[in-house]
């Protein structure tokens, strides 16, 4: 089973990036964060988990406000740095654990938290600040990989404290119930006290900051009381990102044991780093038996059903590639591009042998058993004049006059819009060339 080796918090402020790129380490004004971070990195070095569980937010670079989530899981296999305007940081991706991820999703969302899910998109300072300066690494990469949740604190409505702490609470339930034996730390990102916009601009409060690490530890509930306003108040806007530390918190048990804690503020933000050891007993057997069937219950049986391929996490992210080539077929450049010249997109995305084999031979059931989503055969068939009822068809393995009889109507019907002209399978067409055979789309184009 996985177990919690015990949880980290830090500040992800950019200073911190910045300080270990220009190897700050012998100026006196950067030295105090040098050594804040120090000891989380020999604790990690002497504990070794195999996953860092990153809660951060994002600073609106690879999430933005046309789509806003409260908690999103990171369900990738790698994450790549992000560019924040001046070029992305000169480190390692690092990589994800989406079958770790993946377990995790289903049990959170069992416990009525309804996540949202992301792949492919960077990582900012909110991760990369702390995690240079926690974990060596080189060009070949990182010791440890990283699943990390992003939390919506930019936009408010964002989660309250509490609901912070209790997704911590189902978050244990989440990964002690993974069966892989698993080392897990827990990294919570953010603050301390800040605000970087406004009048206020420049605010902190070192007083509340020793007072907030004092709650942190020993009475979590006190913060989970508290309102964003509150939060505010005594630790500026920005600062209201701390409710994040109590996902973690809610992680651990309420007995913890803290082995380092510091605190610097060398400008905007007060930075602090502290480890957590939790003493607290491992589940029993039984408790971890009825949290798996728990998590695993909603698609419990589903296999029995033959010809169904639910669309979860995994064939999400295995046929992630293929699944974002066919979607940008949304996009009318694209959507030209792959008319007139297939082969020169199939190589700029990268598609493997097999991916651009089921493409070219318009493999429609082969792309749903190769984890493709069925929305995506759709637009395919839009673009290339296939309807709906022929995609059906050929995935059951019968001709389309065979499927038609199934159906109380013999209609056709695409997602075609208006780009899309004539559609020579349409009878009700009024052109000549309506009346045209539908092509045969279940053997390859000639
Ligand atoms: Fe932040």
């Amino acid at each position: 089973m996985a177990s919690i080796v015990g949880g980290i918090a830090a500040s992800h402020t950019p200073t911190i990036g910045f300080a270990f790129d220009r190897d700050k380490r012998n100026d006196p004004a950067w030295t105090p964060v040098f050594a804040a971070f120090d000891p989380v990195r020999e604790w990690l070095e002497q504990r070794r988990p195999d996953v860092l569980f990153f809660v951060y937010n994002d600073h609106v670079t690879s999430f933005f406000f046309d789509h806003y989530s409260a908690f999103a899981l990171g369900t990738g296999e790698r994450w790549e740095v992000a560019d924040e305007g001046g070029g992305a940081r000169d480190l390692p991706a690092v990589e994800g654990d989406p079958a770790f991820a993946a377990h995790l999703a289903r049990s959170l969302v069992a416990d009525e938290f309804d996540l949202s899910f992301f792949q492919g998109r960077a990582l900012d300072h909110g991760v990369f600040s702390p995690l240079s300066m926690l974990s060596r690494h080189d060009a070949a990469g990182w010791p440890v990989r990283i699943v990390p949740l992003q939390v919506g604190v930019l936009q408010f409505p964002i989660p309250t404290a509490r609901r912070c702490y209790r997704l911590g609470q189902a978050l244990r339930r989440a990964i002690e119930s993974y069966p892989e034996d698993l080392r897990v730390a827990l990294v919570a990102t953010g603050g301390l006290s800040h605000q970087v916009h406004g009048e206020r601009a420049g605010f902190n409060n070192t007083a509340w900051d020793e007072r907030f690490l004092d709650l942190y530890e020993n009475d979590p509930e006190r913060l989970c009381g508290m309102t964003h306003a509150e939060l505010a108040e005594l630790g500026g806007v920005e600062g209201a990102e701390v409710i994040m530390w109590l996902v973690m918190r809610g992680a651990l048990s309420a007995n913890v044991r803290r082995l380092h804690r510091a605190y610097t503020l060398p400008s905007m933000t007060g930075i602090a780093t502290a480890i957590y050891e939790d003493l607290a007993g491992e589940p029993s057997v039984s408790e971890l038996a009825r949290l798996r069937e728990h998590a695993d219950r909603q698609l419990q049986g589903v296999e029995r059903l033959s010809g169904s391929y639910p669309f979860t996490i995994e064939r999400s992210v295995a046929a992630y590639r293929l699944n974002k080539f066919l979607h940008s077929l949304v996009e009318p450049d694209f959507r030209a591009a792959f008319l007139a010249d297939p082969e020169a997109l199939f190589e700029r995305a990268r598609l493997s042998e097999v991916e651009r084999d089921l493409v070219r031979r318009r493999d429609w059931i082969g792309l749903i058993r190769y984890g493709v989503i069925f929305f995506m055969l759709e637009k395919l068939g839009a673009v290339i004049g296939v309807s709906n009822l022929h995609i059906y068809a050929a995935m059951r393995g019968q001709s389309l006059e065979e499927f038609q009889k199934t159906r109380n109507a013999q209609v056709m019907y695409s997602v075609a819009g208006k780009d899309a002209g004539r559609l020579a399978w349409d009878r009700e067409a009024p052109a000549a060339d309506a009346a045209a055979a539908p092509p045969d789309v279940s053997r390859p184009p000639s």
